[in-house]
């Protein structure tokens, strides 16, 4: 995994960047719940599934098919857009754009475990695939799995090295879409 705050930096860039309009704090936060969700496979350890089982941590939950339903529901149940009585999918810009702000910000999660150098990769194109994958350069540091181990230097370099590969790129994201917001 990578960290709570290198998923959520990645969630919240992606919603400045992509969905200025849509940016209101309890939207924050529920894409921040999607860009943290996937990571609560690590509860099957406590149920005895194995890390190498597609059920378990970096399985199911790390793909792109997840990334949809999950992404897709929450905006469904969380923010009330489609219960709507004249079912304005179709039609409500903001809706689609929620829809496609969570969607993003829960498969940033497993991209982003693709890019760190520890564990196991993710099954991004489960149910069609079971194989676990990452991206040939894997520059993030690892993040440990429990809050214990965070405290340490371990954590420290957690954070320092997703402060380059996950903070700059993220800041750059949004200073880029706002230019290109600003001349057009
Ligand atoms: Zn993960």
């Amino acid at each position: 995994m990578a960290s709570l705050f290198g998923h959520i930096a990645a969630s919240t860039a992606l919603g400045y960047a992509f969905f200025p309009k849509q940016t209101r704090p309890a939207t924050l936060l529920l894409a921040g719940f999607c860009a943290f969700a996937p990571d609560l496979d690590v509860m099957g350890f406590h149920f005895g599934i194995p890390y190498g089982s597609e059920w378990g941590h970096r399985g199911w939950t790390h793909s792109i098919f997840f990334a949809m339903i999950f992404g897709g529901l929450l905006a469904w149940f969380g923010t009330g857009c489609f219960s709507r009585p004249d079912n304005p999918l179709s039609t409500d810009k903001s809706a689609v754009a929620k829809a496609a702000w969570l969607i993003m910000s829960t498969l940033s999660h497993p991209l982003l475990d693709m890019l760190t150098n520890g564990g196991r990769g993710c099954a991004l194109w489960w149910p069609f695939s079971t194989e676990r994958i990452f991206f040939p350069f894997r520059p993030i540091q690892v993040s440990p799995m429990s809050v214990g181990g965070f405290i340490s230097e371990w954590g420290i370099t957690v954070l320092a090295s997703e402060a380059v590969w996950i903070g700059l790129p993220a800041l750059c994201l949004v200073g880029i879409a706002r230019f290109i917001r600003a001349v057009r």
